[in-house]
């Protein structure tokens, strides 16, 4: 470690309590019996808790941190910025940041997706994308093309519209149904990564586009691996077959890669393992590496255009933070260190694989035990599927006391740990997981 942390200040349990007291959790109830952790220090893959123990971390902080913590060339780029500026409005004024930025996704981005939009997180660059979609096609005369069709088991964010479009049941849509937006849905793509694609896997998808394709603004999807709704892996062929459906029966294509995003599945894009490109996408979570919240929506010079020549001429959207320039600067930094760093002598795709390999091998044993439903592996993430739910509050202190940080949900035990997690790491992280999913197995 490079740095020792800081001697702390309150002792492990008065931190606990007034957390309770006082702080909500993602998902979480006031006064809950959940457990909770205090933590002092991450640094590289490894997650120092408040009361001294130490966790390899399974989960990238929900995917974002793909260099690891602490990462000193990501902590720089944070602090140069912080002498030049830490803000500054983006109406009327620009910093260089933000070009860079949206200059290089614009370059790295499938297609032409040339157009960038700058916002504060990956359910506002839904959102955004949404009114992109809604706002062409107003300005193509078309206003009653206005709903959106998704897919079930799909998550697309927290927010209202951003929830409209995500799984009517695990989302909820019961609840908030006085005020969320009727979308319509088809059925989650059941064809495998590897699998051959039949009609009968497109069925509900064609159904829905022909059906309704006049009231349909765009498709909203998460290409190749639904994530939070389910880690689903299905057949490029699948999104091949809906880009052609979009096509033919003039649907606009939004790719939600908030999660995917930047390697994670061994392309630099999930959409890249059907060759197809989007007409608008959305990045997040993955985008400064876990440092600073920042998304962006991208969208196709066509759309742009058709949105300047719609009634209000402007995409109607303006977040305070836009283009914030720290967010930028480590963005701008984290993406350099991925596309020209290497590993131990490997580029990016090549420890993408690495981790895949590690991924398959060190889940294999999970393969055999009764209570697995399924093992699958696609890039950088690894997944458990268990033929029964779990109870997250009873098991979560299993993996902590395994020294590992794995979160699960449902029936779902799965890691995506950070890109630079050495092989030794990803042993341990995968041996340790399976002595829990065993023991999980026993009770
Ligand atoms: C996490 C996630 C979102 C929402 O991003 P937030 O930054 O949490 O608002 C949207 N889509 C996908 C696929 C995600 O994984």
């Amino acid at each position: 470690m490079s740095q020792k942390p800081p001697s702390p200040s309150l002792d492990t349990q008065t931190l606990i309590e007034w957390d309770k007291q006082h702080v909500w959790h993602p998902y979480s109830a006031v006064n809950s019996l959940a457990p909770i952790y205090p933590v002092s220090h991450a640094e590289g893959v490894r997650i120092t808790l408040h009361d001294g123990r130490e966790l390899i971390d399974g989960m990238s902080s929900w995917w974002s941190v793909l260099h690891g913590y602490n990462h000193p060339e990501l902590n720089q780029a944070v602090r140069d910025q912080l002498d030049h500026m830490a803000h500054i409005m983006f109406g009327g004024l620009t910093h260089e940041p933000a070009i860079t930025l949206c200059k290089h996704l614009a370059k790295i981005a499938p297609g032409a997706l040339e157009k960038v939009f700058l916002c504060d997180s990956g359910s506002v660059a839904i959102e955004v994308a949404m009114k992109m979609a809604l706002q062409y096609w107003h300005s193509q005369g078309k206003p009653e093309k206005n709903r959106l069709l998704s897919l079930s088991g799909g998550y697309h964010g927290d927010t209202f519209a951003a929830m409209s479009v995500c799984d009517p049941v695990t989302g909820m849509h019961h609840l908030f149904q006085q005020n969320l937006t009727q979308q319509f849905f088809c059925e989650k793509p059941t064809c495998g990564f590897n699998e051959p694609l039949q009609a009968i896997h497109l069925k509900s998808v064609t159904t829905q586009i022909e059906t309704h394709h006049k009231h349909i603004a765009a498709v909203v999807l998460e290409p190749i691996v639904q994530g939070t709704g389910g880690m689903n892996f299905y057949s490029p062929d699948y999104l091949k077959a809906v880009r052609q459906l979009c096509n033919e029966f003039n649907v606009l294509l939004i790719a939600d890669e908030i999660a995917t995003g930047l390697g994670r599945t061994g392309k630099l894009f999930a959409c890249e393992h059907a060759g197809i490109a989007p007409d608008i996408l959305c990045l997040g979570k993955t985008l400064t590496a876990g440092y600073i919240t920042l998304a962006a929506t991208l969208c196709t010079p066509t759309i742009a255009q058709g949105i300047a020549e719609g009634e209000a001429a402007v995409l109607m959207h303006g977040p305070t933070y836009m283009g914030n320039p720290l967010a930028c600067a480590v963005a701008n930094k984290s993406l350099d260190l991925l596309l020209h760093h290497t590993w131990e002598g490997l580029n990016w795709q090549g420890n993408i694989k690495r981790l895949e390999q590690g991924l398959n091998t060190g889940l294999a044993p999970c393969r055999a035990l009764p209570h697995v439903k399924d093992v699958r592996v696609l890039g950088a993430i690894g997944v458990v599927e268990l033929t029964h739910p779990v109870a997250l509050d009873d098991v979560q202190d299993l993996f902590v006391q395994a020294g590992i940080w794995v979160r699960p949900f449902g029936k779902l035990v799965y890691i995506m740990p950070p890109y630079v997690m050495n092989d030794n790491d990803l042993d341990f992280l995968t041996h340790q997981l399976t002595q829990v999913v065993k023991r999980i197995g026993q009770r």
